[in-house]
């Protein structure tokens, strides 16, 4: 059996159609109809009254903060378990991030901890949904709520994902998502940011295109950055968009079997928890003893297997370090493995994986 990567996007559908007619129509830039198209067919997917398409998740992030007026002597509460771009983009706004642990469960941001790390300086919630599974939400609002916090959520990994049959990013004031190539719909490099204000939304529009006046030719009256998607990527984007129910059912398909096959190992899975649907970005296992995590990896890639860690805590690394102890990420961080999550994983390959884990179990019993 061929070597079984821990992603491969699906390109199938219009993709290659609609690039075509970029290339045709000589509109590879980020002017063309594929802009516009693709915001408004995402915006109707998730159920916002309005997108604004980006060159990445990163600067969708940064693009929202701006927007949304976070800067120096602001402090940003975001779990501590996440991506690197969830915290990076929050310090080069100039304002600090203030790390918080994450539930065992779910594997998302403790409400409580974003409770106890409130100051007179907090401005902001950075709920991150992560490897498909949606936050509290209804914990997370009331929260922002009561303590007059804007809430920013970092869909990057939650496309698909709901609340109480709501797609996130609908939440809060604003939302991103990314479509990197490994992201459940994808446009190679690509990002897409929601805005609840419609003023924070037409803020988001002009700082992406160099803060150009919409009234006077090449009159730049605020700082501001070229974050623009290409007509290219989002040609890519609205094909993915029509196959979205598809790859999240496969993607469905791809997660069940692995419940079905891993049963009765000393591991456990990243189920749903509650009126949620996890979109399963990356299906991921939890190893009960922290020594199997690297070993059974090892494992894996012998027999062809690409996985990948959990994300280190953010607070570990060596730009955004504290001294703080948050066990339940760090637990979580040394014992989860992503397994190759894509929707077209065979059952012969999911067969093949979980035997393999099986077999190192039944190895390590010896
Ligand atoms: C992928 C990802 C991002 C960044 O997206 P890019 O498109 O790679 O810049 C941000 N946050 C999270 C949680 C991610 O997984």
């Amino acid at each position: 059996m061929s070597r079984i990567p821990v992603y491969e996007p699906c390109l199938d559908g219009n993709v290659s159609a609609y690039v075509n007619e970029c290339l045709t129509s000589g509109w590879i830039s980020s002017r063309g109809q594929f802009i516009s198209r693709f915001e408004e067919a995402f915006a109707s997917y998730v159920g916002a009254d309005a997108a604004t398409s980006v060159a990445n998740g990163t600067v969708a992030i940064h693009l929202a903060l701006e927007a949304l007026g976070i800067s120096s002597g602001d402090e940003v509460i975001v779990p501590s378990f996440t991506y690197i771009a969830s915290v990076n983009t929050i310090i080069q706004t100039g304002a600090t991030p203030v790390y918080v642990d994450s539930l065992s469960s779910t594997l998302q941001v403790d409400p409580a901890a974003i409770i106890a790390a409130i100051t007179p300086r907090t401005k902001a919630v950075m709920a991150v949904h992560l490897y498909g599974h949606p936050c509290d939400m209804d914990a997370i609002v009331e929260i922002c709520r009561e303590h007059n916090l804007l809430l920013i959520e970092d869909c990057a990994e939650g496309f698909g994902s709901l609340w109480k049959g709501r797609h996130v990013g609908t939440f809060g004031d604003a939302a991103t998502f990314s479509f990197f190539g490994n992201k459940t719909i994808t446009t190679g490099e690509g990002g897409m940011v929601l805005a609840r204000d419609p003023a924070v939304m037409e803020r988001c529009r002009r700082l992406k295109s160099q803060g150009v006046s919409p009234s006077r030719e090449y009159w730049h009256d605020m700082l501001a950055f070229n974050y623009r998607m290409t007509n290219i990527q989002a040609a890519i984007g609205l094909a993915q968009i029509e196959m979205a129910d598809h790859l999240l059912n496969e993607k469905k398909r791809v997660a069940d079997t692995y419940a079905r096959l891993l049963e009765g190992l000393p591991l456990r899975l990243h189920k749903a928890v509650g009126d949620v649907r996890h979109s399963y970005w990356m299906c991921s296992i939890i190893v009960d003893d922290c020594q199997d995590r690297d070993a059974l990896r090892a494992y894996l890639a012998e027999h062809g297997v690409e996985t990948r860690p959990f994300f280190h805590m953010a607070h570990h690394m060596p730009h955004c370090h504290t001294n703080q102890v948050l066990p339940v990420g760090e637990e979580l961080s040394k014992k989860g493995i992503n397994l190759p999550s894509y929707p077209k994983l065979t059952t012969q390959q999911l067969e093949h994986i979980c035997a393999t884990i099986h077999a190192y179990f039944d190895c390590a019993a010896v």
